[in-house]
């Protein structure tokens, strides 16, 4: 097998693909349906994925229910992103210890095995590959990150399900995938439930050919391009690419944003939820013993510190802290990396607790364009 071929597995190809990639040692991860979301969990083989599971999203909201089908990736995206298991919420980056008058710093082992992903959406993927220019390239590269994203085997479920709060379309991530994976499977149901790969790496190739699989007829790729048509058709939200990082730069000072304020708790949960939001704090914590142990978790542009220069925050309102969030994730990630910083997961738009949904605040601003005059409806 090569990059670029195809073939079709079917649920017991599943399952030894995924047995092929724990003997050579991988932690094979991927969504399972826990305590009412699809979270991130051990996969140790096909069952223990979301089986018969679909979420329902909308702003604010998300349910899951169960039926008899036998599908296995009909939802969209839970709350947690696979940014967790690259770069950890909360981490131990180095501590001290002392001995015989000498202080050695060590940094904690990592987890035993690179992980493998199983099931990552589309969208998730070009998430990570975000993340990647802010922590894995550049001049001065997360270590960790780097390491953890080098040695990780990635198979993406292309989207047949969208949620109510999805816009991938819109933003060219999904419901297909496109590069950067190393086995992309579409789940195919109607007459025989199998699932259509698509080999991107060697690696994907190496494994795809130690499973049982047959060539794709032209039902399969049919099948394949409904079931994707579909996704597309129900998207349940889009946004207007068309000019925003120009558009959002010249109305820092819309009253849209004293709007959305007045709703905002500038509780965080949008940027915590969010696949690219990159921002962490450090601290340094000693006992009495006089170890010190360096640590690092996510940080939210939504907190008051976050901005705090000498004398104080630079962004003292929710509504300069809102501008901030969305003008970096749609306008200003442009400026800094060259893309959008937002991949169109709709993760804060359901897990915001009062709905805000930012493709609505873009539209809003959208619809009243060169209406605000320079220096009205200040924010800060
Ligand atoms: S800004 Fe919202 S929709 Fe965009 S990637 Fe982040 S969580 Fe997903
Ligand atoms: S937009 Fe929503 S999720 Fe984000 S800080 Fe405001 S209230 Fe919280």
């Amino acid at each position: 097998m090569d990059v670029g071929d195809e073939a079709v597995i079917d649920r017991g190809g599943l399952d030894a693909l995924i047995a092929g990639l724990r003997s050579t040692g991988f932690r094979t991860m991927g969504p399972v349906a826990r305590n009412g979301a699809i979270v991130l969990g051990e996969v140790a083989w096909s069952g223990d994925l979301p089986l018969g599971w679909r979420d329902h999203q909308e702003p604010g909201r998300y349910r899951l229910e169960q039926n008899q089908s036998p599908e296995l990736f009909r939802w969209a995206v839970g709350p947690a992103s696979w940014k967790s298991e690259f770069f950890s919420p909360e981490e131990v980056v180095w501590r001290t210890s002392t001995s015989d008058g000498q202080v050695t710093l060590t940094e904690p082992d990592e987890p035993a095995g690179p992980i493998a992903i199983i099931g990552a959406r589309p969208c998730e993927l070009t998430a990570l590959e975000v993340l990647d220019r802010v922590l894995r390239g550049g001049d001065v590269p997360d270590n960790r990150y780097a390491a953890r994203r080098d040695d990780a085997f990635v198979l993406v479920a292309e989207c047949g399900t969208p949620a109510g709060t999805c816009f991938c379309t819109s933003m060219g991530t999904g419901p297909s995938a496109g590069t950067g994976y190393d086995l992309a499977l579409t789940e195919l149901v109607e007459s025989e439930h199998r699932f259509y790969a698509q080999v991107g790496s060697a690696a994907g190739a190496e494994v795809l050919a130690q499973v049982s699989h047959r060539p794709v007829t032209t039902d399969d790729r049919s099948a394949r391009q409904a079931v994707l048509a579909r996704a597309e058709a129900q998207m349940g939200r889009s946004l207007d690419t068309e000019g925003l990082p120009g558009l959002l730069a010249r109305n820092l000072e819309h009253p849209r944003w004293e709007e959305v304020a007045e709703r905002c708790l500038s509780c965080g949960n949008c940027t915590l939820v969010c696949p690219t939001c990159f921002c962490s704090d450090i601290k340094d914590v000693s006992d009495i013993s006089g170890a010190v142990e360096r640590q690092r978790r996510w940080a939210s542009c939504f907190d008051l510190e976050h901005s705090y220069l000498h004398g104080g925050p630079v962004r003292p309102t929710t509504a300069s802290r809102y501008r901030q969030w969305l003008t970096h994730k749609l306008s200003t990630w442009w400026d800094q990396f060259g893309e959008s910083g937002c991949v169109g997961c709709g993760r804060c738009i359901a897990w915001c607790p009062v709905s805000i949904d930012l493709t609505e605040e873009a539209a809003a601003i959208r619809a009243t364009d060169g209406a605000v005059a320079a220096g009205e409806g200040r924010t800060s």
